[in-house]
């Protein structure tokens, strides 16, 4: 394994990770919320920055960009094409398919409107990890503020069907527990919901991160992409509705919870 990655809690609730290629020793940081805490965990790591990958505009992942760019002068900067005039300072403009590249490994782009209009994940599909930002968060999905809901929708689908179940997928947040007492009220009887809930509080109160998860728990547990689900669909009282229509219903219950 010459690919590493370091997760630290930054701010109130957001995480920061860098990826490092020990090959080359390129390290990327996925998005900037502090700079001094991204600063130290790389100090601590003994890792050089080289490389940031920032998957949306919102300033909890940008406001370390000035930050970064003072401490490490030649840190190339990439982003979502679609959202570079709100982020500026981007070095290489990314767009669905696209490849960003941290040494001599590579995340894909995969683009997931909806959190924000530009958003982009960054799949390192031979490392089995990706970054999703606030788009799919563990046993959740990020606020949908500037896209219809059903384009979040698809956004969700489009990760589904391409990342393996095995995927090791990174979140912006530390969401967990309260994404946990929501989604046990669509799926009460969803018994690896209930275990998860479980392990969840039990992490949450010895002080540990419940990230990263993986597509395939996701998959099982997270009522955001379960919406084609009879048991869910059923909960919300829309059986054989539009998936979309029912995603819809449960990121508005969610809204209001
Ligand atoms: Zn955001």
């Amino acid at each position: 394994m010459t690919t590493h990655v370091h997760q630290f809690p930054c701010l109130k609730d957001n995480f920061g990770v860098l990826i490092h290629d020990s090959q080359t020793g390129a390290t990327a940081a996925i998005d900037a919320p502090d700079a001094d805490a991204v600063i130290a965990a790389a100090a601590a790591k003994g890792w050089d920055l080289t490389d940031l990958l920032i998957t949306h505009h919102h300033a909890d992942h940008t406001q370390g960009i000035p930050g970064l760019k003072a401490r490490y002068p030649k840190l190339r900067i990439a982003g979502p094409a679609k959202e570079a005039s709100r982020i500026g300072a981007l070095d290489v403009l990314l767009s669905e398919g696209d490849f960003a590249h941290v040494g001599d490994i590579a995340a894909k782009i995969i683009e997931t409107p909806g959190h924000t209009a530009g958003h982009i994940c960054y799949w390192f599909e031979e490392d089995a990890i990706a970054f999703c930002g606030d788009t799919l968060f563990a046993l959740g999905c990020g606020r949908v503020f500037e896209t219809p809901l059903s384009v979040m929708w698809d956004s969700l689908v489009k990760l589904a069907d391409r990342l393996p179940g095995e995927t090791e997928i990174y979140c912006g947040h530390e969401y967990t527990q309260s994404n946990a007492r929501f989604a046990v009220t669509i799926e009460p009887d969803n018994i690896v919901l209930k275990s998860r809930a479980e392990e969840i509080a039990r992490r949450r109160a010895a002080g540990e991160a419940t990230l990263p998860t993986t597509m395939a728990q996701e998959l099982a547990s997270n009522p955001f992409l379960r919406a084609e689900e009879p048991e869910v669909q059923a909960a919300v009282g829309m059986t054989g509705a539009d998936p979309a229509a029912v995603f819809a219903e449960i990121r508005t219950r969610k809204d209001n919870f």
